[in-house]
């Protein structure tokens, strides 16, 4: 069903006009990261002279796809991207798309560059049959603004690979003459010796050469593995720390090859799916009100919609310096997308003139989401599309008609434009139904909020009895191992329901000797213990919370932080008192059991967990956690046995345990 792009944007380089922004073009492409289904490169935007955002005419930027599925997770990981981070990318081409980029080329004589060019003095080393280092060196040449740009698009680094950060922000200089063979285009030997090179350099390289190579850019031109090189990383924004944070969203009800949306004004997609009309009770300004605990908001000041908008079934859109063809009519690709983009900002951009609200919006330069609602007919395999993290001056997400009316869909798109990934269970990337990044299916017209990772990652929620000031790491507050010893390792919490406070889960992390960032570590999950309760009152918190899993302790295993690099996914484990796969030793099914790795007596490290479920109520859940030290309480006669200490959790103590029997 949802085939959703999760892709990480980008700030701009500054929110400035590029022509007085010397480092703009000489920074690479944006990077746009799918925390799973994409990596790809984007245009960043820049903010023109009336305060709109807009595409960089300087981008040299093809729009390509650098990796997808679990390549493009492991790649943003490896190199902990973020979507926005600038980077240089040196993507080569074949001869085939090589000869077809020439015959696309803008005419170079006489036309004056609007901008300084960009840098990417390699690139023509790469490019060029039988380069050599003398003919290209790096800093001299690039000749022609207009063919360097188009070069550049496809194969921009910087003179030598990642010696110095800011080594080609020397663009201002690279305006001398030119010399028509510079913009031969290249044959394979040269893109293999290149990437023989390269090889050397496994840092910068792009992960997965030989799949990367198979990725085709929309205009159908294939790139060859190349490498990245972070120019500039962007700040994670959207991380609460005490402000309210107001979404700003622009949503655009689109109409393309005569099919429509479903909305046929904007007073009806409020009625219907954003304010709720009575008989929708996960609205999103419902979502955010509530499920935020007032920490974000979606409401009518800050969010416009527009529409419905006529837009072209076909044409050119222009990516900065490259144009694509795009057909909607028959595809629904990274073109297509462009184009609606494009089209609905034009149209926003002019009703601005006469409308101060709609201005006030679209001038808003930081994190502006652009929802688009599509037709049901347009062609595309999901049912919604979202960047990643909203670190831009827009972010994007896109909602098929046929989905235009579930608002779980559209506050899942949203919610990844917060930084969150899916919710999974097992092997099923969405199959935590209590997230609405996971099952949303499960919670039908009702409202559901986060799960315990999900709303401590963006810091909507944290655990218990945390010590102000502390962040997460206080004494009851993000348990590590060395809030146990073997004679206290029982402790137990008294869990709010998620609905009734902000301070609602136990984080249990046994990786970790002590809250100190340099403690000693070992690999082990982090465990996120919560409890909901589904209301029956329409639209409140977790009033679509599914009877599995209301009245009960919930287990969620995340290894993440609250940093957007970090692109660890929650995973939904069990839920109790009576849990789905119990720990086999106690019959009664009430006990659940973390994997146990041996004791480290010298580091403090290893053991297991036990949990178990005291008493749940309308409004809080009473819970044991209890660290192994060992899987028994210890050999009969062993010193163990006469320590007085529940070493196993099982709940007899030394020699009392039958694991103790025969001692005396
Ligand atoms: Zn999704």
């Amino acid at each position: 069903m949802t085939s959703i792009r999760l892709l990480h944007q980008q700030p701009s380089p500054s929110a400035s006009n590029p022509a007085s922004n010397p480092t703009s073009s000489s920074l690479g492409a944006p990077l746009e990261v799918s925390s799973v289904n994409f990596v790809e490169l984007r245009c960043p935007d820049i903010i023109n002279a009336d305060g709109f955002a807009v595409p960089g005419p300087d981008c040299n930027a093809p729009l390509a796809t650098l990796a997808d599925g679990e390549e493009a997770l492991g790649f943003a990981a490896e190199q902990e991207l973020l979507s926005g981070d600038l980077v240089q990318v040196t993507l080569r081409v074949d001869e085939e798309t090589a000869a077809a980029l020439n015959a696309t080329r803008r005419p170079r004589r006489n036309q004056a560059s609007p901008s300084p060019a960009p840098s990417g003095h390699r690139r023509r080393q790469l490019l060029q049959q039988g380069a050599d280092d003398d003919e290209n060196d790096g800093m001299s040449s690039d000749p022609e603004p207009e063919g360097e740009q188009l070069a550049a698009a496809l194969d921009e680094s910087d003179d030598e690979y990642g010696a110095d950060a800011d080594a080609d922000e020397d663009e201002g200089a690279d305006q001398d003459g030119g010399d028509d063979e510079d913009d031969e285009v290249a044959g394979m030997q040269a893109v293999e010796d290149a990437a023989s090179e390269l090889a050397s350099r496994p840092r910068r390289e792009l992960r997965s050469a030989a799949a990367i190579a198979r990725r085709q850019s929309p205009s159908g031109f294939k790139y060859v593995p190349g490498t990245l090189r972070i120019k500039r990383r962007g700040e994670q924004k959207e991380i609460y720390t005490g402000s309210p944070i107001p979404l700003r969203a622009t949503i655009y009800l689109l109409d393309f090859c005569n099919w429509t949306n479903p909305y046929r004004s904007p007073e009806a997609f409020k009625k219907y799916v954003s304010s709720g009309n009575g008989s929708i009770e996960n609205n999103l300004m419902n979502y955010y009100r509530t499920c935020s605990y007032g920490k974000s908001s979606f409401d009518w000041g800050n969010v416009t919609v527009i529409g419905p908008v006529q837009l072209p079934c076909k044409g050119n859109v222009s990516s900065g310096f490259l144009k694509y063809t795009f057909d909607a009519s028959t595809k629904c690709g990274a073109a297509e997308q462009l184009s609606w983009v494009r089209g609905s900002e034009a149209y926003g951009q002019q009703l601005a003139a006469t409308n101060d609200a709609v201005k006030s919006i679209l001038t808003w330069t930081q994190r502006r989401r652009i929802m688009l609602i599509l037709p049901a007919q347009a062609k595309c395999g999901w049912a919604g599309l979202a960047d990643v993290a909203c670190t831009s001056p827009t972010c994007r997400s896109y909602i098929k008609g046929g989905y235009a009316s579930n608002d779980n869909i559209m506050y899942h798109e949203l919610q990844h434009n917060y930084g969150l990934s899916h919710a999974g269970k097992g092997m099923n990337e969405y199959g935590d139904p209590t997230d609405p990044l996971g099952d949303y299916n499960a919670v039908g017209t009702h409202l559901q909020c986060h799960n315990a990772p999900n709303n401590y990652r963006i810091g909507w929620a944290k655990p218990v009895n945390e010590i102000p000031g502390k962040g997460g790491d206080g004494w009851w507050g993000n348990l590590t191992a060395g809030n146990f010893t073997a004679a206290s390792n029982h402790l137990r919490f008294t869990i709010p329901a998620s609905a009734t406070s902000d301070e609602n889960m136990v984080v249990v992390n046994l990786a970790a000797a002590s809250a100190d960032p340099t403690a000693a570590r070992i690999a082990y999950p982090k465990y996120f213990l919560s409890y909901r309760v589904r209301n029956a009152t329409a639209g409140a918190f977790d009033s679509g919370i599914t009877s599995g899993y209301s009245n009960r302790l919930i287990i969620h295993a995340f290894n993440g932080s609250q940093s957007e690099r970090d692109y660890n996914r929650s995973l939904l484990i069990d839920a109790g008192p009576k849990f789905s796969k119990p720990d086999p030793a106690f019959a009664n099914g009430t006990v659940w059991a973390a994997p146990f790795v041996p004791y480290n007596a010298a580091t403090g490290l290893g053991g297991g967990l036990r949990i178990r479920v005291l008493r749940t109520g309308p409004a809080a859940v009473e819970v044991d956690v209890c660290r192994m030290y060992d899987t028994r309480e210890g050999a009969p006669g062993s010193e163990a046995c006469y320590a007085g200490q529940d070493r196993d959790c099982d709940g007899l103590y030394g020699l009392d345990d039958p694991d103790c029997a025969g001692s005396r």
